[in-house]
């Protein structure tokens, strides 16, 4: 695997559009996330508290830690001292711990509500009602210490690309729709993250601000 050629290519891609790479790094040895830091990229996405901060803690300051994974409340207080943006919250109970630990971190964390978009029933994320409700709710307002970016989704994992693209407009869609109707002090619509290694192609083509891309950088992963 060519990291630097791989990271160059991907980056050319995204040339003339607004949209920002994420170098998906989880099972990844540090010698590897490195070698991605050293040919510029700052932005790292891991699916797993505890590697997470294992890394952070022997990698530069200068990185932005994205989590991508499910996230259990419990363990929010491990990342809260300095994760850049969590893409995946799919509750009210989970942004409500969020915002307690970014609270006694003194800081405000930038979140994603996560959609679910794809067929699969396996994969997380609210739809548009629950999305609704949250961003409706009493309890929502009164969250001081978060602050919404945007939405993350995942498509169905297939090679029907009339489909990826289909969940992934309807991503964008919905964006549009709840950037217009929710507006407050806890709201800066401003990311769609949506496209992996399989699939960024046809995100950047419908809307994509952040890809998350792994494999196609460091190859494939063993479990
Ligand atoms: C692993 C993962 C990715 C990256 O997947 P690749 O196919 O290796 O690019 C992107 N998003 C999420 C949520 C992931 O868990």
């Amino acid at each position: 695997m060519d990291i630097r050629n791989n990271l160059q290519a991907i980056e050319n891609e995204l040339k003339g559009t607004s949209c920002k790479l994420i170098a998906v790094s989880k099972t990844k040895p540090i010698s590897l996330l490195m070698e991605a830091y050293e040919t510029g990229c700052r932005r790292f996405g891991e699916n797993k508290v505890q590697e997470m901060t294992e890394k952070a803690e022997q990698m530069p300051q200068d990185i932005q830690w994205h989590m991508i994974g499910h996230l259990q409340s419990n363990k929010v207080k491990y990342i809260a001292p300095f994760v850049h943006l969590i893409h995946s919250v799919d509750s009210l109970k989970l942004l409500q711990e969020i915002n307690k630990q970014a609270f006694k971190n003194n800081r405000i964390i930038d979140c994603l509500l996560q959609i679910h978009i794809a067929e699969e029933e396996t994969k997380f994320g609210m739809d548009k009602e629950e999305v609704e409700a949250l961003l409706s709710s009493e309890e929502f307002k009164a969250l001081q210490n978060i602050r919404i970016k945007g939405l993350m989704g995942m498509a169905t994992f297939t090679d029907n690309q009339e489909q990826v693209r289909k969940e992934f407009r309807s991503l964008k869609q919905l964006f549009d729709q709840l950037k217009s109707k929710y507006q407050s002090a806890g709201i800066d619509w401003q990311e769609i993250s949506m496209g992996m290694s399989g699939d960024y192609k046809i995100a950047i083509e419908e809307g994509s601000t952040l890809i998350r891309v792994g494999s196609s950088i460091f190859g494939s992963r063993q479990y």
